[in-house]
């Protein structure tokens, strides 16, 4: 890990891989700071604790989840593509 500079939590990365996805990382950095509802006790206590695996504070659940986030945009995209083609054959 290089020395962490004025550019928030991506500052870790350095002159590495470029300003756009820098921006694009401290975004999702942002919201990985942000405590999750847990799956379990459904209270906001849920954090990440390494790459994909997610825990809950309050009651200890500890389960897999997006790399970044406890649900993924490509599960929540997956999610509603199921329900519309649910709707067009209903
Ligand atoms: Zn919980």
């Amino acid at each position: 890990m290089g020395k962490t500079k004025t550019v928030g939590s991506s500052g870790k990365f350095g002159t590495r891989y470029g300003m756009r996805l820098r921006k694009k990382w401290h975004e999702v950095d942002k919201k990985q700071k942000v405590l999750h509802e847990c799956p379990v006790c459904s209270r906001k206590a849920v954090r990440r604790t390494s790459s994909g695996i997610w825990k809950c504070r309050k009651c200890g659940a500890k389960f897999t989840g997006g790399a970044y986030l406890p649900s993924t945009t490509v599960a929540q995209t997956g999610a509603r593509t199921i329900t519309r083609i649910a709707e067009r054959e209903a």
